[in-house]
């Protein structure tokens, strides 16, 4: 297989007729699916996620009230969170390790919780290998990974086949517990994709130098399993369908080892995209929706067991339209099931205007992992702590009035509504979302409208009375018993001579369009909003939603099957940039320390190609008609800029507090408008859910 991508896509009508369920919405989804013996009432399925629940006080009632949750929500399969087949394989210390020493009934009672709803529930089987955050972290060689400190031992020939009947026996272990398959990762970088790679694979034994020998650890794992569990028994395999690192398995290899899966009784595929050490984006903002349709689709056209296809995958319309186009057999959703335990449920009722979408922010859930803390979700702070969650309504409903139709105060008020409360919201704007509205316009961060979109249908599906255009006044808000003020924020301004020059203008005038910087601008302020509006400027607009195209050339995709790893960092080529960028702060040492852990380094590699100037340690003195005068490192300096963009923060805007509190009414405050120091949609939906349901 050389030369060119061979894609082989069945037309739509093929892939109809081939899966049928016509007459609901979304007809292919809503279908059912075989994998090997089992089968699955629709083409949702949950993706493992290392949740980290067991860690928690409680943890089996969190597991199950978790798993449970998405089970009621008709998700056709569930996959477990990885299990270690062997305490090497762990990926931190605190998570399970699926051998003699399991506690059965703990899994037992897990399984049957979720099985009892008709979901299919199968184990992920995951040895970490080199990315283990363990000592004695073992890997086919002893290369050290970029993204952990800890430098693993090579495995001997002998360990290796024990480590193979390790995951042989902690399949019989699963099946015992009452999974009802398994799910290999073979993918993202983990021990079985480090065999297979040359770039980790540096062995001159049976199981490394040539490509058979590389494929000898996965191959054989599968063939032991399938000798003692049986034919019925269901093996998924999550494999590599595109590297992203150099040195990775060309796209030649990947089908070969595809087809090799299967003669060797694996019963489907499931993609996996880069490895976690890629630095390319793979589940980010900026990665497309469905971006690696085509990888994906490659693998599909040389086998006939179902492929199932991943990475930003967060709407039925996306899932829909990758089984249309025959790229895929079922669609393997991971964050999206935190963002919405309901999402299948809502699809196949057509209630998918209701669906809370993933909008792959990474903020609560893979920015935890990396620190080890539980993951939760922005958009629904109840992921992973439902158990936290009170649920069931009011018994003493009240008249509320919500303030400011920001995050804050829609959420706030539909988990009101919600629970019984008769609530009207004032928001004197002539739309609702608020920050979100200017999030929304940055490069690549459409995914907010979908957020705005949610909770304005909520709004309307939970009876709150919304009131727009209206600028609420204490003599408006006389006769309600609560008044929930959430008015957000206004940028603060910071005190510097000649603040009030021509030149200058705030994050919010460059984000609403109300001006138009220059070709040179000098952004006061690196956080979280300094840094989206230099992307803003540099950009020369507002992105939508990424695309495929763009995202290739940026990071230098190939379009040849023998590249190894399936890119060409040397021809990644720089967004094309409409202006000369200087972004400034105060404090000594990196700028965006506030950023998203998991994403910032995207960030920070797009300026860099991009010429973005940043400073730190500055001491910003004047400005005048030549441009900023700052000092940095006692040398006076003059940026010669044609606009300074203030990013310098939020003040609260709370001018309806004091006369509120002064007649005696029952005040919550919430948002930016409680604190604005750490404004962060994260806790703005999160403590405006819990004010909700504490009243
Ligand atoms: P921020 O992260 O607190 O950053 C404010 C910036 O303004 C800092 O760089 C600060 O640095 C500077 N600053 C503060 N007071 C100043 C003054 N008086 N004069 C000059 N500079 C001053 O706030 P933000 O950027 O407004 O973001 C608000 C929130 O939204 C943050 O919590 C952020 O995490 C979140 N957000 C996150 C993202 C994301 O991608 N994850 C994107 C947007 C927003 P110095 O004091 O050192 O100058
Ligand atoms: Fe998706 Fe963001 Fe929620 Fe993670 S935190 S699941 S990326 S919406």
């Amino acid at each position: 297989m050389k030369g060119q991508w061979k894609i082989m896509s069945p037309t739509k009508a093929s892939a109809r007729s081939e899966i049928g369920g016509a007459g609901k919405k979304f007809p292919l989804l809503s279908s059912a699916l075989k994998i090997g013996s089992m089968t699955l009432s629709n083409r949702m399925i949950m993706g493992s996620m290392h949740t980290r629940m067991e860690t928690m006080d409680r943890p089996l009632e969190r597991e199950i009230a978790f798993y449970e949750a998405r089970a009621r929500g008709h998700i056709g399969m569930i996959v477990s969170g990885g299990f270690a087949p062997n305490s090497q394989g762990l990926i931190d210390p605190g998570c399970f390790i699926m051998n003699d020493g399991i506690d059965k009934g703990y899994h037992q009672e897990l399984t049957s919780a979720v099985k009892q709803h008709g979901v299919r529930f199968v184990a992920q089987l995951l040895h970490a290998g080199r990315y283990a955050k363990i000592d004695d972290s073992v890997a086919p060689s002893a290369l050290k990974a970029p993204i952990n400190s800890r430098m693993p031992r090579a495995l001997p020939t002998k360990e290796v086949w024990e480590t193979i009947a390790d995951f042989t026996c902690a399949a019989l272990k699963a099946k015992e517990c009452g999974y009802e398959g398994i799910e290999l990762m073979g993918s993202e970088g983990y021990l079985i994709n480090q065999f297979l790679s040359p770039r980790t694979n540096h062995r001159d034994d049976e199981f490394g130098g040539s490509w058979e020998n590389r494929q000898r650890f996965l191959l054989e794992i599968v063939r032991s399993i399938r000798a003692a569990a049986g034919d019925d028994f269901p093996i998924m395999c999550r494999m590599s369908m595109l590297e992203l690192v150099d040195g990775g398995m060309p796209q030649r290899e990947i089908l070969e080892l595809a087809q090799a899966l299967q003669e060797n009784g694996v019963n489907s595929l499931t993609s996996g995209i880069g490895w976690h050490e890629s630095r390319v984006p793979t589940v980010a903002q900026v990665t497309p929706r469905a971006a690696f349709k085509r990888e994906i689709a490659a693998v599909k056209a040389v086998v006939d067991i179902p492929v199932i296809a991943t990475n930003r995958i967060n709407t039925p319309e996306v899932g829909e339209a990758i089984l249309e186009e025959g790229v895929a057999d079922a669609v393997y959703m991971a964050r999206p099931m935190l963002a919405d335990p309901d999402f299948a449920r809502k699809v196949l009722h057509g209630n998918e205007k209701l669906i809370n979408v993933c909008i792959a922010c990474n903020q609560a859930c893979l920015d935890h992992i990396f620190v080890s803390k539980v993951p939760t979700c922005l958009v629904n702070p109840r992921a992973a702590r439902e158990v936290d969650f009170p649920e069931g309504k009011t018994d003493k409903p009240e008249n509320i009035a919500v303030v400011g139709g920001g995050v804050a105060g829609m959420v706030f008020a539909m988990e009101a509504a919600d629970r019984g409360h008769s609530v009207t919201l004032f928001e004197q704007g002539n739309s609702l979302g608020g920050l979100l509205n200017l999030a929304k316009v940055i490069p690549s961060k459409g995914e907010f409208n979908d957020f705005i979109r949610y909770l304005s249908e909520r709004l309307l599906e939970t009876g709150v009375n919304v009131r727009l255009g209206e600028r609420a006044t204490p003599a408006l808000l006389e006769d309600y018993e609560r008044i929930v003020i959430a008015t957000g924020v206004a940028p603060r301004i910071p005190e510097i001579e000649g603040i009030d020059h021509p030149s200058v203008v705030t994050y919010e005038d460059v984000l609403t369009g109300k001006m138009t910087p220059g070709r040179r601008v000098a952004v006061i302020g690196a956080g979280g909003i300094g840094f989206d509006t230099a992307e803003f400027l540099l950009s020369g607009g507002g992105g939508e939603y990424a695309n495929r195209e763009d995202y290739a050339k940026e990071y230098g995709l190939a379009d040849n099957a023998d590249v190894s790893g399936g890119f060409q960092p040397d021809a990644a080529m720089a967004p094309k940039i409409q202006r000369e960028i200087f972004l400034l702060q105060r404090s000594e040492g990196r700028l965006g320390k506030t950023l998203s852990i998991t994403t910032d380094w995207i960030k920070r590699t797009r300026f860099a190609k991009s010429g973005v100037q940043m400073r730190s340690g500055v001491d910003y003195r004047r400005i005048d008609d030549k441009g900023l005068h700052i000092t940095v490192n006692g040398i006076d300096e003059t940026l010669v800029v044609d606009t300074v963009v203030i990013c310098a923060g939020q003040i609260a805007e709370t001018s309806l507090e004091k006369p509120l509190r002064a007649s005696g009414k029952t005040i919550n405050m919430i948002g930016g408008a409680l604190f604005a120091t750490e404004l962060d949609a994260q806790r703005a939906v999160d403590e405006a859910t819990r004010l909700a349901l504490s009243i």
